[in-house]
């Protein structure tokens, strides 16, 4: 039986995992991670599906309309299907506010519906930008979503071993593909210096009568989620301090109530920091690693930046498929 191992449990190594049971269902496919659910990323993040190109220099728009319709495509169903409470998926109207216009947004072909707002409309929502869009797409709340990814992986076969990689030089003669889907840790693990972080924070709120989004370019955004609203936020390049800095807190309220003048007086729940895994551009691709011990088939899926949630389900099919090509092109030496 081939063995496939993926270094990573955030939203990228899981979608990965369960795409490679998928396309080769007889093959044995193991998560290696030294953090899960809660610790990773993925589990704080806000999970307003956003196809957005600005984000993502280096990859060709083709490639990130391609990857922004499968996360789609596959969000979308759940989010309408009886499973949506326990994926967490939902339908969720809301805004972007610009002082730009916004031209050919990839929103438009992809989610649910897209449309920019009359200077009227503008008026009566009382914000003070030029430019506004009503976008209807799909919330992740992901608190939900990662230990339903990870119930999908164990139901289907999949093996989980939480420990703590420190070279991928271990799975030579073990494993034969290995897949990394280690987000900013690859700077470490596979000494990729061109992965860096930008910081964020998100505070919580209970505010259960925003039933909308916003988002705009002034680092003031709201995300609801299940059971509470996820308010931000900020965007520090390089940063790599995980506590909470209170000058960040006031900053971020300041920004959103003046946005939202609705949220004051909503109770703060909790606050999280946690560093967006960014390259330009993200690594997706297939590469042979030698080591003294010997080669390694590698695929690498890692530097999602801001857009982990709306692309990991995109990208991990297409390393999905690398990691069966590999497969297929050598014969199992295990
Ligand atoms: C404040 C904030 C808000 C966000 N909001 C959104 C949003 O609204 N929409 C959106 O699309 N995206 C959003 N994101 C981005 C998104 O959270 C990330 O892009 C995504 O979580 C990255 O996923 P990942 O799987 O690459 O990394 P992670 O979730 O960090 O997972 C990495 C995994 O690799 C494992 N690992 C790493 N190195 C090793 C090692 N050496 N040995 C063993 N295991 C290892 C870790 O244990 C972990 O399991 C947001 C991010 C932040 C910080």
């Amino acid at each position: 039986m081939p063995k496939v191992v993926v270094v990573g449990a955030g939203v990228v190594g899981l979608s990965t995992a369960i795409h490679i049971q998928k396309q080769r269902p007889s093959t044995q496919v193991t998560v290696v991670a030294d953090k899960f659910e809660k610790q990773t990323t993925s589990h704080g993040a806000g999970g307003l599906f956003r196809p957005n190109l600005e984000h993502l220099l280096g990859v060709d728009p083709d490639t990130v309309t391609r990857w922004s319709h499968e996360g789609f495509n596959f969000y979308s169903k759940l989010a309408v299907s009886p499973e949506a409470a326990e994926t967490g998926h939902m339908v969720m109207p809301g805004y972007v506010f610009s002082n730009t216009e916004i031209k050919n947004p990839l929103y438009k072909s992809v989610v649910f519906s897209f449309r920019q707002l009359s200077s009227e409309e503008l008026e009566k929502l009382a914000v003070k930008y030029k430019f506004g869009y009503q976008v209807t797409t799909v919330i992740t709340d992901c608190s939900r979503f990662m230990p339903w990814l990870m119930r999908k992986f164990k139901e289907q076969g999949g093996v989980v071993e939480n420990k703590h990689v420190d070279n991928l030089e271990e799975f030579v003669g073990k494993y034969d593909v290995v897949v990394n889907c280690s987000g900013i840790h690859s700077r470490e693990l596979v000494g990729d210096r061109s992965v860096y972080p930008i910081r964020g924070h998100l505070i919580r709120l209970k505010a259960p009568w925003i039933k909308y989004w916003v988002y705009t370019e002034d680092s003031a955004y709201f995300i609801p989620g299940y059971d509470s609203l996820a308010i931000g936020g900020v965007r520090q390049k390089d940063n790599y301090n995980l506590e909470i800095d209170p000058k960040d807190t006031a900053g971020i309220l300041e920004r959103c109530y003046k946005l939202w003048p609705s949220l004051q007086g909503a109770p703060v729940l909790s606050e999280w920091v946690d560093l967006r895994p960014h390259r330009d551009p993200l690594r997706l691709e297939k590469e042979t690693m030698k080591f003294p011990k010997g080669s390694l088939n590698v695929v690498h899926n890692y530097g999602h930046g801001a857009l982990g949630i709306t692309l990991a389900w995109g990208t991990g099919k297409e390393a999905s498929q690398l990691a069966v090509q590999c497969l297929s092109s050598s014969t199992s030496k295990l």
